[in-house]
């Protein structure tokens, strides 16, 4: 049984600001499940939220501060979770990279070589915890340091790195150098300096002795400069270390026969009750209920990888379409402005809700038909997955996690029953325009619509499955 420590600056339901927190909240316990023993350990950030009791557990002292290690689970799992406890960084309203106004910590590094530090020390079992990790997991650039600071041990548990996103890599001051008392041998080219800055995802990608990303493509994708932001050729050189893993969905939370948020749940065996949530959002959001005219779905951050602008280039022409245009989301300002427009001045096809509404969302993917996702980059990608749970047929970019999860709708894939979707390569507005057409051209064919909708339906999205693919990587360490 491998023992893993799972390092993160962010898990859910604790503490969450984005796709990472669900990665860390779901795949401990599907490993667990699978006969692993994994513990968690993250920063006591002031606004964790839990039902479960925290005890204190010991203390230890790092880079002289001392620190007090807390226990606690994971809501609902047997998941032991560690928190580093330090008021003078973590006691504050906020969330784990910006304070309460919306202002990056000033501190982020400190707080984050911290975290680092401790999981080193728990890492080595000098926590006073009676336990020492066959392996130890890191997430992002937060936990970048835990691998650096690993290579100097002897003796030491094997690192996996996992990029949940290549955008953010946690540069800072080549003063942080000495800010952090990093010791000399891992300040070089070839180690936590980058372009002369100070770089915390570089300790991840020299030192562990694997590096993970979401999916397949983007494991590809960011060996080269349009992806790579300058550490292309690290990762290139690093190839043989590097695969991509598919994330998991929530398959408790997006089941659209157990989705208590929609008026009728479905599934692919009472496939058409879908047409009674379909009737419910039309209404909701004041369009035409219309059970024939196909409604394109889109809920997304509104900003420019998700290729908002691109969708904004299309408009004009596909709101000349027989279909109705529904979006959820919230972002860029100039976007929300121009969205608003045109659903003002398009009032029976497109409608505009600005803001972050969970309901909403489950509402959308399960009465939309189609759904719209023309992202310049996605490391995995979320909505893609559920939408075809949802027998909503997405419409997708070639990139990424998108790429590696929808099979475009040609004559074979129809003939194999693989096809689950539309797939197309520019990050042009003539290739999407081209990928709505082809998607209300076999609309208009309910049989091979249905045949679609299955297809992605039976896909298995578990949490289990992803996590058989980390366990086998485990065994190879
Ligand atoms: P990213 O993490 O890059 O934003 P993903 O597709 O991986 O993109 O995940 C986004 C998640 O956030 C999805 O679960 C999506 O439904 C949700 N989401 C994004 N914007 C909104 C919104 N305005 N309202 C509700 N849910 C949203």
């Amino acid at each position: 049984m491998k023992k893993v420590l799972f390092v993160s600056s962010e898990v859910y339901p604790l503490i969450k600001t984005g796709g990472l927190a669900d990665v860390c909240g779901s795949l401990p316990p599907a490993l667990q499940e699978l006969g692993a023993d994994v513990r968690l350990i993250m920063p006591n950030y002031q606004s964790i939220k839990t039902t479960e009791d925290i005890y204190y557990k010991s203390s230890i002292q790092v880079n002289r501060m001392d620190v007090n290690i807390l226990e606690t689970r994971l809501p609902g799992t047997q998941v032991v979770v560690w928190l580093v406890d330090y008021p003078m960084f973590f006691d504050f309203p906020g969330n784990p990279y910006v304070d309460e106004k919306g202002d990056p910590w000033l501190n982020s590094a400190e707080r984050f070589a911290l975290l680092c530090r401790v999981a080193v020390e728990v890492a080595m079992n000098r926590g006073y915890l009676d336990w020492k990790p066959d392996i130890v997991h890191c997430n992002d650039w937060q936990t970048g340091l835990v691998p650096a600071f690993l290579s100097l041990e002897t003796d030491r548990p094997a690192t996996v790195f996992t990029i949940h996103n290549m955008a953010y890599q946690g540069l800072f001051p080549k003063e942080t150098r000495g800010l952090l008392n990093i010791p000399r041998e891992l300040w070089h080219l070839n180690g936590l300096e980058f372009n002369g800055f100070f770089s915390f995802i570089k300790g991840g990608l020299v030192y562990a002795d694997r590096i993970t990303t979401v999916s397949p493509t983007y494991a590809n994708e960011i060996q080269t400069a349009e992806f790579g932001y300058g550490l292309e050729g690290l990762l290139s050189h690093r190839k043989q270390d590097l695969v991509g893993i598919i994330n998991g969905i929530d398959a408790e939370h997006w089941n659209p026969k157990t989705d208590t948020h929609i008026i009728a749940p479905f599934d692919n065996l009472t496939l058409s009750k879908k047409q009674l949530s379909k009737s419910a959002l039309q209404a909701k959001v004041s369009l035409p209920v219309a059970s024939k005219v196909p409604v394109y779905a889109l809920i997304s951050r509104l900003v420019e990888q998700k290729g908002i602008d691109l969708i904004i280039d299309c408009l004009p022409e596909m709101l000349t379409l027989p279909l109705q245009f529904i979006l959820l989301g919230s972002g860029d300002k100039v976007f929300e402005q121009q969205l608003l427009d045109f659903a003002r001045q398009n009032p029976e096809k497109m409608s505009v809700t600005l803001g972050y509404d969970e309901v909403l969302a489950h509402q959308l993917e399960a009465g939309a038909d189609v759904f719209l996702m023309p992202s310049r980059f996605e490391p995995c990608g979320l909505n893609q997955l559920y939408s075809q749970r949802y027998g909503t047929v997405p419409i997708v970019r070639k990139t990424g996690g998108l790429a590696d999860t929808v099979c475009d709708a040609l004559p074979e894939s129809i003939g194999n029953k693989t096809a689950t979707g539309f797939v197309f390569n520019d990050a042009t507005e003539g290739a999407l325009m081209e990928a709505i057409k082809r998607s209300l051209l076999i609309y208009s064919f309910p049989g091979l619509w249905v045949q679609l909708q299955l297809n992605g339906m039976q896909k298995d999205y578990s949490w289990l499955r992803s996590a058989k693919q980390y366990q086998a990587l485990y065994e190879q360490l």
